[in-house]
């Protein structure tokens, strides 16, 4: 058996977000995309929140790979990609039916978690290419996906879904895959231990060691010590030895790190309560941050303050607690929490508003669908997740009477939401006498925790990736016999071999 392997990165290279690699395994004959995201810098100042409509566009801001060579020809879907400008949604559908895209040479795509800058670009992949990704990765996607409109970076029809949770292994013509959950800033989040023809690879996704799952992580480390142990794999002989052959490591702050937890959240938080002359709080973290929202929701619940958030994300909460598989999901828990108050947004009918209405409807629980004016009349005692409001409105709205504080946790570069500048809204509620506060524990390792991570794998070879400063993984690795490779080559991809 050939045991070489090519690794190209498509993106991610030299910058947060954006990832998207591709790993050829000529011992296997496999070709395997992981993630597949675009760089949210650069996409909202190309876009202007206008969502593109045609793929032709994405290539000229860079955002995703325009496919060159054999492997990656028909790499896009020929049918399936829906341009929302020319078309209706339905139409589009229709059109779709009994559509086969050509033949291609992927044979899997594998998302590792459910933040846009790795999954953007399903909607326009080749829809014989299967996407491996985690039961809960494909929930908030699609929790998300309800509550967009119909758009181009938001059709999923005819995508060929293949689901795994930890302790499965997936296995594509031999080559083994093994998913093992990771601590992030969005449920289900994942790494990928790769049992290559060349050795073992492996891709750590987003992480860190700091937050309230962290041994998560750790089952990572223990899974890759696991197998070196038992010298298992490389299949074939020839490079059969004890160390990984590559590790593909985010680092997204390699250069900064700040000691802070979800615990530290939760403490700073407690202390803004021993002495409280505010009757509300403004709070801003992104809708998949669920450790954040269970921090701030379960603060709500013990001083008896209100809990208040949009019903589109009162319906992403409600998805995401049915048949929650982490018990953790359960808590806020959107129906049983009668602390938790629902913001009605707009009276247009939107496929999903129903759910929520027809729940509290159920229930008896329509006391806790509240209109903007309950806001503006309130007595106080509340806490106001606006992430997800119209900034306008919102200012609008706020109790003149009453003393609110701003509570800003910093929104990572892969959400829609990072151009929402908080500085601006800042300033803005400091015009209406608001003052602010940041209180945050970032999703992702912070310096010393990367480091350690690395030495748990010691790999031969290291590619960084998410961040825009590699070269400080070869600073921070230079006495180590552990080659550091720095993606060069940022406009046609990066592209190394192992053997
Ligand atoms: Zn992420």
């Amino acid at each position: 058996m050939k045991s070489t392997l090519k690794i190209t990165l498509l993106g991610g290279i030299n910058e947060i977000g954006g990832n998207c690699v591709l790993l050829e395994d000529l011992g296997f004959d496999v070709n395997l995309l992981i993630d597949f995201g675009i760089n949210f810098e650069r996409y909202n100042p190309s876009f202007n929140y206008d969502a593109p409509s045609n793929i032709e566009s994405l290539f000229k801001a860079k955002l995703i790979p325009r496919p060159k060579g054999e492997v990656l020809r028909n790499l896009y879907s020929k049918y399936y990609i829906f341009n929302h400008k020319k078309q209706r949604h339905g139409q589009k559908v229709g059109e779709c039916k009994n559509k086969t895209d050509p033949p291609t040479k992927i044979h899997g795509l594998l998302i590792s978690h459910a933040h846009r800058d790795h999954y953007y670009g399903i909607t326009l992949l080749n829809r014989n290419i299967p996407i491996y990704t985690g039961v809960t990765t494909k929930k908030i996607i699609l929790s998300h996906y309800d509550t967009r409109g119909f758009r181009m970076d938001n059709f999923y029809t005819g995508l060929k879904w293949k689901l795994f949770r930890t302790g499965n292994i997936i296995d594509i013509k031999g080559l083994e895959i093994i998913p093992i959950h990771v601590d992030h800033s969005v449920p289900g989040s994942y790494g990928f231990i790769f049992k290559t023809s060349a050795g073992i690879v492996v891709y750590s996704g987003d992480f860190r060691l700091h937050g309230p799952l962290s041994y998560m992580t750790g089952d990572l480390l223990l899974k890759v010590k696991e197998l070196l142990r038992r010298g298992d794999p490389p299949k074939n002989e020839i490079n059969n030895n004890s160390r990984v052959k590559c590790l593909i490591c985010e680092g997204t702050h390699i250069h900064k790190g700040a000691i802070e937890s979800e615990r530290t959240v939760k403490k700073n938080l407690k202390t803004l309560f021993k002495n409280i002359f505010f009757n509300y709080f403004l709070v801003k973290y992104d809708r998949g941050d669920w450790d954040r929202f269970r921090t701030y929701a379960t603060i709500a619940k013990q001083h008896n303050w209100k809990y208040i958030i949009t019903e589109k994300d009162a319906y992403f909460y409600y998805r995401l607690n049915k048949k929650a598989i982490y018990p953790t999901m359960k808590n806020p828990h959107i129906r049983k929490d009668d602390h938790i108050y629902i913001l009605k947004q707009s009276h247009r009918r939107y496929p999903w508003k129903p759910f929520i209405e027809n729940m509290l409807k159920k229930h008896e629980k329509m006391w806790r669908y509240i209109e903007f004016e309950d806001i503006t009349n309130s007595e106080g005692n509340f806490f106001l997740n606006i992430t997800s409001l119209n900034k306008e409105q919102l200012l609008e709205s706020l109790p003149n009477h009453l003393k609110g504080l701003f509570l800003s946790s910093t929104i990572d570069p892969y959400t829609d939401h990072f151009y929402d500048d908080s500085k601006t809204l800042e300033k803005k509620l400091l015009n209406l006498h608001i003052p602010s506060y940041r209180i945050n524990a970032s999703g992702h390792a912070i310096p010393h925790d990367i480091y350690k991570y690395i030495m748990e794998i010691n790999p031969e070879n290291l590619i960084p990736i998410h961040t825009k400063y590699p070269e400080l993984f070869e600073k921070l690795l230079s006495n180590k016999d552990i080659n550091v490779i720095i993606p060069q080559d940022k406009e046609n991809g990066f592209q190394i071999e192992v053997s």
